[in-house]
């Protein structure tokens, strides 16, 4: 029999999704997800302390504000089964999705909630001061106690970096804009900003070679990308910001995308180019990527869905 109503991600997206369906009495099914696109319960599963997701005014671990909305989910009556979706046939209606351990599912309408993945650096270094520094989110991170007032980089050249780098100015006493080349690819409003703003120094053809500190990030060792000459730059936070990628291999392409892989939706809406089938948070999101806007689109994926529902009996 077929699944009235199934959602794929775990994070605030998906899951918020789930709580309004379930309390619609949807009854949905939720693939938590396993290992492609992030692990179960998403991005903030791989923060510390999250300080702007409203109703928690001294902050809260992101682990356990996930672990908390997914009790809330199975509360209402979420089904969750913990595995990645591998594939999905959106052609024929009911959808067929098959996850990783081979069995199938079909389905009368579908959330994507799948999420985006931040680009890191491949580097032994950055892996073992993640969170102890190093960031991939300025917006999220970048007003902590331990970043004001201190010097900060960000890594990059597109328009993400630049508005990360502007972001910071506002705690930082300075910023370092670190690019590999000897141009900025941001769009040319975003560079006359960033280089007029007297708190950020762009250090060109600079690549990090290294992360440094014992228990926490202490410097970057750089390199340069004409000369190969070596320096230091002592610094306390390191945001990444090389770009994002959006969870949507399993879809094999059968849902429009934008021009940098984001799913497509109806402005205004949750609606993808295919009826039945929505997508919500970073999936779909290039320009907010937060919690917050996750969740709150996850919710209007929940009620469009059960509309389109109805409509159809
Ligand atoms: C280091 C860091 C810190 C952050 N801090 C904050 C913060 O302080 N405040 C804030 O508001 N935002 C923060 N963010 C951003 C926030 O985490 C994201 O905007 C939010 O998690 C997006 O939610 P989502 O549900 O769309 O996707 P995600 O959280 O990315 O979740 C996607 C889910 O989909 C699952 N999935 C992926 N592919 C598949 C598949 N094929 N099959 C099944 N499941 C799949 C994954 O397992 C995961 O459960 C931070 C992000 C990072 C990286």
């Amino acid at each position: 029999m077929s699944e009235q109503l199934t959602i794929i991600g775990s994070g605030p997206a998906g899951l918020t999704a789930a709580i309004y369906a379930s309390r619609a009495n949807i009854n949905p099914l939720l693939f938590e997800g396993f290992q492609d696109g992030g692990i179960p319960g998403g991005q903030l599963m791989i923060t510390t302390i999250v300080e702007n997701f409203p109703g928690f005014p001294e902050g809260i671990l992101g682990p356990q504000l996930m672990g908390q909305i997914r009790e809330q989910a199975i509360k209402h009556g979420t089904r969750m089964i913990m595995e990645d979706t591998v594939e999905a046939d959106l052609q024929q209606h009911p959808f067929t999705l098959t996850t990783s351990s081979g069995e199938t599912h079909s389905t009368e309408a579908l959330i994507v909630a799948s999420g985006a993945t931040a680009r890191r650096l491949p580097l032994e270094s950055e892996k073992r001061l993640w969170g102890k520094g190093i960031s991939a989110c300025a917006v999220c991170d970048g007003a902590l106690p331990v970043f004001r007032n201190r010097e900060l980089a960000v890594i990059g050249g597109g328009d993400t970096a630049i508005e990360e780098a502007l972001h910071l100015t506002q705690f930082a006493s300075k910023v370092y804009l670190i690019h590999r080349r000897d141009a900025l690819r941001a769009g040319s409003i975003m560079q006359k900003r960033v280089k007029n703003n007297p708190k950020v120094e762009i250090l060109w053809n600079k690549v990090v070679e290294e992360f440094c500190g014992e228990e926490k990030l202490a410097f970057l060792r750089l390199k340069d990308t004409v000369t190969g000459a070596l320096s230091e730059l002592p610094v306390v936070g390191a945001f990444e910001a090389i770009g994002h990628v959006p969870n949507t291999g399993f879809l094999k392409g059968q849902l429009a995308t934008t021009e940098t892989g984001y799913l497509k939706t109806v402005p205004g809406s949750t609606r993808t180019n295919i009826p039945g089938v929505f997508a919500a948070g970073d999936v779909q999101d290039a320009n907010y990527r937060q919690a917050i806007t996750a969740a709150g689109s996850g919710c209007m994926a929940a009620i469009e869905a059960e509309r389109w529902l109805q409509e159809r009996e």
